[in-house]
């Protein structure tokens, strides 16, 4: 069996291997067992069910609750040539009989439909005519009201089992939380079922949190970086969305609106331009999300603080489906959370506000965690994870973020002045006051008579915002909850205040600087031809009316571009194509990359996973000092002898300067004929190792020298130009 399995996976999926559980699950349903699976978006829960109706007589039934959803997944099935089809009210009569005969003659392997239909009295009577040979219930959270997406109509699904006791039941959630999961059970009858249940981090995802100031600037900056790519930027409101969407538009972006506000037409016309790459990036409320097959989205921006992590890990989940690196990037101010308390505090349940309160309490928690973001998140799922440093954090991977900030005398200010106004006003007002504002409310309360009037004007607003969130996060003042938004001062803030306590805050993350490794970019494909695939997998979908990605993943495109498979065997061992893409794709790749060797007579397989260059890290402090002495017309090693470090460290410094673009220091140290020289050289021999680079140049180019400094330094010059060049694709 296992081996007939393998087979299937490679014939339908074009995958030589099953990803953790999915071969124990489809086993499992193969022997008539019920299966319970929890997994992380991306973990690979569709072949689960799809693999067992490909090799199964009879039909699978699969129940979906976006419409968009089922469509996108009916045409990926049938581009890899699993015959199936759906039911939903976007089929005219005719088209609805037409389909419903051919699923009685036996021509459907899978078929979607939406809750509300499965329980409809003559539709169950169609399907007694069918013959079942499993059920899956997918994004089976809908069923729960603790969910985040309740759907009332799943609660009818109870009728599945007891209608077909003998016919396996698959559910698959995303959702990780214990509650929903004892939910789910009870309400599907599902009490004895085997529950499979995956870790779920998701290695390739990277959490950032930046604090919330000039968060439109940093913003601009981030999607600059990810320049042609595509991401979801949440924010708390519809107006928002609109207003920010505008925004990013009068900068140039590809940005729409997206919230249940929106006349259904227009939602649907904006998720499939989404869906389609035709614009980049969508501005959303949490409505955005479930329908979301998409793939390829690159980054997440959470605009706005989300109310709890389980919303925030939904959210943040929809990026980096394909298994490529994404960026998840929070912005993150206390204000965000008197706003989201203004809203619980509306609540009427006093169970659902308490427990609402203690979700946010979480949610901050995270976005003021010195840690591990990822442990973090994954502690709220009660799983451990003690990786360190993990595959991606702000925490982790920046140490900047670590650096103490002694804020002592601000500290004092901001405390004494809180005592001052008695402790009845928010941070806003505290912080007009110390920068000496003249605005009215300060007049009004006569707060311009008070000695911490205008005694933090040094200071700029945001400066002192970040320390109000640090002094917040640190204990030495909270924010009340029944008066919204008022700061008091905690007793471990009296105390500091007396004993004149030093205090150190972290230094805001900067969000240019922080460059989180993205393994996409600057990897060794040929980029050309990644584009050109791109052109015709576009080509191919307007054909066919599909997105994109049901024809071949980013990742598939990017193997190619790397691999240059010339024949269709060759085609058929990249991952992720199966036999009847290769066949239906597969003659319009190949010529692409017959076209491509073609133009370029030099052009070899890279193996996919190599990065073409080898990382270098950002400029350390150290390394501004040796620029000052560099621009005062000092060699490499005065430079070195000045400030007591070695040659070696001075070379290191200068090195990581130019691959952050400082370009000017580049040019003074390489004439332009040496240049082009090394980097011939680079270029026949590989940018991962100097020796041979070295080596070559010495054999070609008898009696001229050459030092390992150069060749360091034009190797980080090409890293920032290819950085730099990814961005403004
Ligand atoms: P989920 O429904 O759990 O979010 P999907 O079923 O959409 O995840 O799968 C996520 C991605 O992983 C898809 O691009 C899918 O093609 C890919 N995938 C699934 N199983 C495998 C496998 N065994 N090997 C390689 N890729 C896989
Ligand atoms: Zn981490």
């Amino acid at each position: 069996m296992t081996e007939t399995l393998h087979a299937a996976l490679q014939k339908h999926f074009g995958y030589s291997e099953f990803r953790p559980l999915q071969e124990e699950i489809v086993n499992s349903l193969l022997a008539g067992k019920n299966a319970f699976v929890l997994m992380p978006t991306g973990g690979g829960k569709s072949l689960c069910y799809q693999l067992p109706a490909a090799v199964s007589d009879g039909v699978t039934l699969v129940v979906s609750p976006l419409i968009a959803l089922m469509k996108d997944q009916v045409d990926q099935l049938n581009a890899a040539g699993i015959s199936a089809t759906f039911l939903n009210s976007t089929l005219s009569g005719q088209e609805m009989d037409q389909r419903m005969g051919n699923a009685l003659a036996g021509k459907y392997k899978l078929i979607y439909v939406a809750p509300e239909r499965l329980v409809n009295g003559s539709f169950l009577a169609f399907l007694d005519r069918v013959k079942l040979s499993l059920v899956a219930v997918d994004e089976a959270h809908c069923i729960s009201e603790w969910g985040h997406d309740f759907r009332a109509e799943y609660r009818k699904l109870s009728l599945i089992k007891e209608r077909w006791p003998n016919v396996p039941l698959i559910a698959m959630t995303a959702t990780a939380t214990s509650r929903v999961q004892e939910d789910i059970l009870r309400q599907l009858h599902l009490g004895g079922a085997k529950t499979f249940r995956a870790s779920f981090n998701r290695p390739n995802l990277h959490y950032r949190v930046l604090p919330k100031r000039k968060q439109f600037d940093e913003l601009v900056t981030f999607l600059n970086r990810h320049k042609s790519e595509c991401g979801i930027v949440y924010c708390l409101s519809r107006d928002g969305t609109e207003q920010l969407a505008k925004a990013l538009q009068q900068q140039g972006f590809r940005a729409i609106p997206y919230h249940a506000g929106l006349e259904r037409d227009a939602r649907s016309r904006n998720q499939e331009k989404f869906s389609r790459d035709e614009v980049e990036i969508v501005c959303a409320t949490i409505a955005f999300g479930m329908g979301i097959n998409k793939s390829n989205v690159r980054y997440v921006v959470h605009y706005d603080l989300p109310k709890n992590l389980a919303g925030y890990y939904q959210e943040t989940g929809r990026a980096g489906r394909d298994g490529l690196d994404a960026e998840c990037l929070l912005f993150f101010s206390l204000s965000d959370r008197v706003k989201l308390l203004r809203f619980i505090d509306d609540m009427s349940d006093d169970k659902e506000r308490i427990h609402a309160r203690k979700e946010l309490d979480l949610m901050v928690g995270f976005a003021q965690c010195e840690d591990c973001r990822r442990a973090k998140l994954l502690a709220y799922f009660d799983e451990a994870f003690n990786e360190r440093p993990c595959s991606g954090c702000d925490n982790c991977s920046d140490p900047t973020s670590q650096k103490k900030y002694d804020v002592t005398r601000q500290a004092q200010m901001f405390l004494s002045c809180v005592l001052r106004v008695n402790q009845k006003f928010g941070a806003g007002h505290v912080i007009a006051i110390l920068r000496g504002s003249e605005n009215q409310k300060v007049i009004d309360w006569r707060h311009d008579q008070l000695p911490t009037y205008g005694v933090g004007k040094e200071y700029s607003q945001s400066e002192w915002k970040w320390v109000a969130a640090e002094l917040h996060r640190l204990g030495y003042i909270m924010q009340d909850h029944e008066q919204h938004g008022v700061i008091r001062v905690t007793s471990k803030g009296i105390q500091s205040l007396k004993d004149r306590e030093k205090v150190e805050i972290n230094m805001p993350a900067k969000g240019e600087g922080v460059r989180i490794r993205s393994g996409n970019e600057g990897e060794g494909i040929h980029e050309e031809l990644f584009q050109r695939l791109r052109e015709i997998r576009k080509e191919i979908a307007v054909r066919d009316d599909v997105a994109p990605y049901v024809i071949f993943h980013d990742k598939v495109l990017r193997s190619i571009a790397a691999g240059l498979p010339l024949t269709r065997d060759a085609l058929r061992d990249i991952t992720g194509v199966g036999d009847i893409k290769a066949r239906r794709y597969g003659e319009k790749v190949l010529m692409a990359v017959k076209h491509y060797t073609d133009e370029h007579a030099d052009a070899k397989p890279i193996p996919f996973e190599l990065a073409k260059f080898p990382e270098i890290g950002r400029p350390v402090d150290g390394a501004f000092q040796t620029k000052s002495f560099l621009d005062r017309g000092m060699t490499l090693e005065e430079a070195a002898n000045t400030t007591g470090i070695t040659q070696g460290t001075v070379v290191k410094h200068v090195t990581q300067l130019i691959a952050a673009g400082d370009e000017a220091l580049f040019k003074k140290l390489v004439p332009p004929e040496r240049h082009k020289l090394m980097r011939d050289a680079f270029e026949s021999q590989g940018w991962q190792f100097l020796k041979p680079v070295l080596d070559h140049l010495i054999e070609n180019h008898n009696g001229a020298t050459f030092t390992y400094d150069e060749l360091h330094f034009i190797r980080a010059y090409e890293v920032w130009k290819a950085s730099s060049s990814s961005q403004s694709l």
